[in-house]
């Protein structure tokens, strides 16, 4: 039975009705035939290396949020679903810790190659159920795919120690071991990377995994599990469940089994994930909300500082947890600035993610639009002015127009909370203590960016800077390789790199007594 949104969940009540009507007029699973594997649309969940519906055959839409269109019906599971996805999880969980680390890096080499082998595909269902520009999505099919890649190779890597013991008949060995079974929880905003860059180091490091994507994005989550299934990923070591989520992550949190939780997400949930962990005392990495900081100093590059920071802002239509939320400007270059910045937005072309030339698809949802809004008029009504933009498009749905707004300070609420949307708000500012004090005055501390031709200034800046990222004179610098994580309310631990890892093991230390000589 197709149940709709609005009928789960109380967020969803704001889909307008012109989009409702639209929605029961559309032939489901009409875009998604473009796919090449056809067989990559998946709407079952998987549990135990099986494709299984929800038990009470309750389904959910998903909608490409440009076009309204139904891509299809999936299985909108719960509690009991999960259970038996843990169970799977945690039988598996004996056998492949027990692989050596080339075995599973081997596997985990297959899966990359497949997931890289069916990027068009993978790309396609981004665009479709995310929204976002093809091509954007094609990098972020990269982008997730690197780090099957990076942790196949890490796999190799997980040394343990042996350490010069205090009494002369001991030996003093610490081993790394897999945490046990995961629960990963992931956003709607990177459908595929968001899961990658968790189950990646999960596998790699022995643990066997639960994922419970967004029941916005699920058809990207899916098609991936089933190019791990291609892969020879056993059966039971990657499971994915989705819908109902407070259902799915109560039953991960109260389950004994599941020794971690990995979240991506706002810091809302992630503080609801961090209490309910508690009662089980399980390991935890929490990816959470930003409030980046974008700081261009007067001695700029100007080119650099424009194309920097309309990365850093536009990407993904302004919904990424590094988007810059507050472009910070010193008052001797603001005008030029904003004049230069306000021409290179107006360039954007914005339409459907898989026309030609797009660079601003639509946002994921009408709550989302509600709230640029809502942050626009809070900034306008307290001094702020609008130099380009300022309301939705007149393409209508989802779509917004990508916004510059001027004169804006570190008392609005845009400037308080992340808008997730193509509304970059500019902050004069006088010194460089000013700057470092306003970026600073924020519970988030995820990413920063700063432009200035001084070095000296460059480090004395990125010290000062209370994130866990910083960019200077670069807006796009998420890569596999490098350690991603907030400070303060923005998370804990680290993904990606070489330390990214040890979220996933254990020490644990083995004394080894009375080694007298014969
Ligand atoms: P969200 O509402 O917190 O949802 C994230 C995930 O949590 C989704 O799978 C969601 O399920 C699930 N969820 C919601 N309530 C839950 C509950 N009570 N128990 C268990 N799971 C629950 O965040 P979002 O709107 O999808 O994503 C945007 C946020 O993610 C932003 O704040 C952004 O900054 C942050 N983010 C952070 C990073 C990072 O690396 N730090 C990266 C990307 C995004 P449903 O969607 O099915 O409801």
């Amino acid at each position: 039975m197709a149940m709709h949104r609005v009928a789960l969940h109380g967020r969803h009540l704001l889909a307008s009705s012109r989009l409702l009507r639209r929605h029961m007029s559309m032939e489901p699973q009409a875009a998604v035939t473009r796919l090449k594997e056809s067989g990559l649309l998946k709407t079952q969940g998987l549990v135990g290396g099986k494709w299984i519906d929800s038990y009470d055959g309750k389904t959910i839409e998903v909608t490409n949020p440009a076009t309204g269109d139904v891509l299809a019906n999936v299985a909108c599971m719960s509690g009991q679903e999960t259970s038996d996805a843990i169970s799977s999880a945690y039988n598996s969980f004996s056998s492949w810790s027990k692989l050596t680390a080339s075995e599973r890096s081997k596997f985990l080499r297959n899966w990359y190659d497949l997931i890289i082998s069916h990027k068009e595909d993978l790309a396609l269902l981004i665009t479709l159920e995310q929204g976002k520009p093809l091509k954007e999505a094609l990098g972020e099919v990269t982008y997730g795919a690197n780090f099957i890649e990076f942790f196949a190779e890490e796999a190799k890597r997980i040394y343990g120690d042996i350490i010069p013991s205090t009494l002369a008949d001991r030996r003093l060995l610490v081993l790394k071991q897999p945490v046990g079974v995961v629960g990963a929880i992931t956003p709607w905003n990177f459908p595929l990377a968001m899961i990658t860059r968790k189950v990646g180091p999960a596998l790699a490091s022995g643990c066997t995994v639960v994922v419970k994507p967004s029941e916005y994005t699920p058809l990207t989550a899916l098609a991936a599990a089933d190019l791990a299934l291609q892969a020879g990923i056993p059966p039971g070591a990657l499971n994915v469940v989705m819908g109902n989520a407070s259902g799915i992550g109560d039953t991960l949190l109260q389950s004994s089994q599941v020794r971690k939780i990995t979240f991506t997400g706002s810091t809302a949930v992630g503080k609801k994930l961090m209490a309910g962990s508690a009662n089980t005392v399980k390991k935890l990495s929490l990816e959470l909300g930003g409030n980046a900081p974008c700081i261009v100093f007067d001695d700029a590059d100007i080119d650099v500082a424009v194309k920097g920071s309309l990365a850093a802002k536009f990407r993904n239509s302004g919904q990424t947890c590094v988007c810059a939320n507050r472009i910070l400007v010193q008052e001797g270059i603001y005008e030029k600035f904003a004049n230069a910045f306000a021409k290179a937005v107006q360039n954007m072309q914005v339409g459907n993610g898989l026309a030609e030339g797009i660079s601003q698809g639509p946002l994921i949802n009408e709550a989302a639009l509600t709230k640029v809004e809502k942050f626009i008029n809070d900034a306008t009504s307290k001094g702020a002015n609008i130099i380009l933009g300022g309301k939705r498009h007149s393409l209508g749905m989802t779509f917004y127009e990508p916004t510059v707004l001027g004169n804006v300070n570190n008392k609005m609420l845009i400037a308080r909370e992340e808008v997730f949307g193509p509304v970059a708000p500019l902050l004069p500012f006088k010194t460089e203590e000013d700057a470092i004090h306003i970026a600073n005055d924020t519970n988030a501390g995820l990413a920063a960016y700063i432009f200035t031709t001084s070095i000296p200034r460059s480090w004395r800046v990125s010290e000062a800077l209370e994130y866990g990222l910083v960019g200077v004179n670069e807006g796009l610098i998420s890569t596999e390789v490098a350690p991603f994580g907030g400070v303060k309310q923005s998370g804990l631990g680290r993904e990606g790199s070489k330390y990214g890892i040890d979220e996933f093991l254990e020490l644990k230390y083995v004394c080894m007594g009375n080694m007298k000589e014969a």
